[in-house]
């Protein structure tokens, strides 16, 4: 049941303009609508606002993952380490080549990897390590990639939550801790193309083979050839990829959307400003930390950290009773290892994870998105106490 007259706010969504249509309109009418300029430019740009040399745009976040894991020569045999609290794409692309996934705790009111459980989950079979830089908030990446060199392993960050966000004063992307910086353009993440995704990198040597691998492993660079060419037809599939490609009409919005990204985030900001001091001095609601002196976040999502318990109610009657109000709310995440089918490809134990499964007991995701107002901010915090009664 919901009230008509009242829009419905749900937990993240896109912020599209006249701006975006008319890009996407001319892209429609251009020459390309795949592997044209459009998705150069965007590239680009891309790789200009987040200060990496090269920038490839996929598919998805989720083929992101798996052509930067396959450009690294992940492969059998090998442990990609990734944090207990994630979406599975993060585990999953690991699996996608043959790698096997190694689940690492992370910290209970953050829910960030940490570094000191990270320590007791490398070893000789590690070749990367993951942080997903979580809600928008950086890692330690600094502790992270200390760790990542004593065992000989690579970092790649899963960045799909911190497009615009900043550690230790240089934008997330820019590979001062890592090799690769994995990104999304869901409609819930910062900017988006729908459904797509983009590596963006500083290696020139991993960038040919992440643009090979989006395109089924082939090349068709005549000075690439591993075999004498017999003619204007020839291309050669030199590894195996996939069909990883972005189109034109994809990238024309991301361009625009490009141009936003700035406004985007000092709007989110606000908003997390605005629930902060709303929800200053409630007892049993803790938003999870907004701000470090090491780090700026993104504020892809507004968490907070609820006493279900304290409050005498189940997270799922509150959940139903905001959507009654029209307010829809979301939890990130339920830990990985403990999905049907990580239990049956590894080891699970809820006891390896305490602290994933104390941030997942407690959190949810309120409505955060650009275009939220701050009565409408005002309006969840109101709900959401009511549901709590208090
Ligand atoms: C969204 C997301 C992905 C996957 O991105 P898609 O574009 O949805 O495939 C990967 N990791 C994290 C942490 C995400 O939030």
């Amino acid at each position: 049941m919901t009230n008509d007259s009242i829009p419905f706010l749900p937990y993240g969504r896109q912020s599209v303009d006249e701006a975006d249509v008319a890009a996407v309109v001319e892209a429609l009418r251009s020459d390309y609508l795949t592997t044209g300029p459009a998705v150069a430019a965007f590239e680009a740009k891309l790789a200009r606002a987040v200060g990496a040399e090269h920038a490839i745009a996929v598919s998805s976040g989720t083929m992101a993952l798996h052509a930067a894991y396959a450009a690294a020569g992940i492969g059998p045999g090998d442990e990609v380490v990734v944090p207990a609290t994630t979406f599975l794409a993060t585990a999953n692309a690991a699996v996608y080549v043959g790698a096997s996934p190694v689940f690492s705790d992370v910290d209970p009111d953050t829910g960030l990897m940490s570094a000191v459980h990270l320590e007791r989950r490398v070893g000789k079979q590690t070749r990367a390590i993951v942080p997903v830089h979580l809600n928008g908030m950086p890692c330690d990446l600094q502790a992270i990639a200390t760790c990542a060199e004593r065992v000989g392993a690579i970092v790649i960050e899963d960045a799909a939550h911190a497009l615009g966000a900043s550690y230790r004063d240089r934008p997330v992307g820019c590979g001062a801790h890592s090799r690769m910086t994995v990104l999304s353009f869901h409609p819930v993440k910062h900017i988006t193309t729908g459904e797509g995704g983009a590596v963006v990198t500083n290696d020139e040597a991993l960038a040919k083979r992440l643009r090979q691998f989006r395109n089924h492993g082939m090349t068709h660079e005549a000075t690439a050839f591993e075999e004498p060419s017999p003619g204007p037809w020839y291309y050669e599939q030199q590894s195996l990829g996939h069909n990883g490609r972005i189109t034109d009409i994809q990238c024309a919005l991301g361009s625009s959307q490009l141009d936003k990204l700035a406004g985007f985030i000092e709007r989110r900001r606000q908003i997390a400003a605005r629930y902060d001091l709303q929800l200053a001095g409630l007892t049993g609601i803790e938003p999870v930390i907004g701000t470090r002196s090491d780090a700026v976040s993104a504020y892809h999502l507004y968490a907070v950290l609820i006493d279900f318990e304290g409050f005498g109610v189940t997270r799922a009657q509150v959940m139903q009773r905001l959507r009654e109000r029209g307010i829809g709310t979301q939890v990130h995440y339920i830990p990985v290892p403990s999905q049907p089918y990580y239990r049956r490809i590894t080891a699970y134990d809820a006891g390896d994870y305490p602290g994933a499964v104390r941030y997942y007991q407690r959190e949810l995701s309120l409505p955060m998105y650009p275009a939220l107002s701050d009565s409408d901010v005002d309006r969840v915090v109101r709900e959401l106490r009511v549901s709590l009664g208090i």
